[in-house]
């Protein structure tokens, strides 16, 4: 049996589907068969570890995987003296959430010197203690494995530092933010070590994928017919985009069909501003795949 990479993802929870989904994306066919350790890709050597999300950089450090999707906050709460620091390779665009600190509404917050000999309760002592530490901070930090946010109510902590996406359990509970610890997100990390020569080439692979689907998200293909000289104009009106492509039309000395990637999301407005500034039959078309 020839060998196969070995990709670690989240087997359920809130990184599980979209990282499937990212997978898909890249065009690789996932076999849900009946090893829930373990699914196979079906067009490619690979397959899917499917752990839970806190072994995940345990794992590719160790090379029991080869890639791993994981959050940067797990990531970084990760004090493993023991396997080796897996290598992070790429955000993802997905997962985003704040490691934040929180405190109950009207806490006088002027900075993280406010914390100064509180007691902040958190599932995250490794990342809060680095924090506090870069800023000059003694606190009493209470490692607690979840429900942070009643740590307050319940007298057993000031202030608390946990993820937050939307900010509506920390209203629920009568917390108000105070300060941003981590901006996390899912990314990918790969193994430190070297890995088998033909596996390089498949790793060397999903990697360009997963950067072509990431780069697609959201970046649209404009295309528009316009007078040469004020192509300057609309170089500058289209969002997020390099420089376009400007081919001459047939039969007309003056007029050019400009093509472009724009990176960000084009709006009505921007294509009124391209008609204002002299572009006619103005396409906006979706990117399906980019490399
Ligand atoms: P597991 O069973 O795999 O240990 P878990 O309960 O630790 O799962 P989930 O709640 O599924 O983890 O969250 C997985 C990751 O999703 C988090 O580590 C974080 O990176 C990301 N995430 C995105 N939004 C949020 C959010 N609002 N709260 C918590 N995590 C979030
Ligand atoms: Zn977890």
């Amino acid at each position: 049996m020839s060998a196969r990479l070995r990709i670690a993802i989240q087997k359920s929870g809130r990184l599980a589907d979209k990282s499937l989904e990212l997978l898909e994306a890249a065009g690789l066919r996932v076999l849900k068969g009946a090893n829930e350790l373990l699914y196979r890709i079906e067009n490619a050597p690979i397959d899917l570890l499917r752990v839970r999300d806190d072994d995940i950089p345990t794992f590719v450090g160790d090379g029991v995987a080869d890639l791993g999707i994981v959050g940067l906050n797990v990531l970084e709460e990760r004090e493993d003296g023991r396997s080796a620091e897996p290598e992070q390779v790429m955000a993802l665009g997905f997962g985003k959430c704040d490691l934040r600190l929180a405190a109950p509404i009207g806490f006088a917050y002027n900075g993280p010197r406010s914390l100064q000999g509180l007691r902040i309760a958190t599932t995250y002592p490794h990342v809060l203690n680095r924090f506090l530490t870069e800023n000059g901070v003694t606190a009493d930090i209470i490692t607690m494995r979840g429900a942070v946010e009643v740590a307050p109510r319940l007298k057993l902590a000031n202030a608390i530092c946990d993820l937050v996406s939307t900010g509506a359990t920390l209203e629920a509970n009568g917390l108000a933010p105070l300060d941003t610890v981590l901006r996390s997100e899912a990314v990918l990390i790969r193994a430190p070590r070297k890995i088998d020569p033909e596996l390089e080439k498949v790793a060397e692979s999903v990697v360009q994928r997963f950067k072509g689907v990431t780069s697609c998200r959201g970046a649209k293909y404009v295309m528009m017919n316009a007078p040469r000289a004020v192509l300057p104009k609309i170089s500058a009106i289209l969002p997020g985009a390099g420089s376009p492509t400007v081919t001459p039309l047939a039969g007309s000395d003056d007029m050019v069909a400009v093509h472009a990637v724009c990176q960000e999301s084009v709006f009505w407005e921007t294509l009124e501003e391209l008609k204002a500034a002299g572009a006619s039959a103005i396409l906006v078309l979706p990117i399906e795949k980019m490399m």
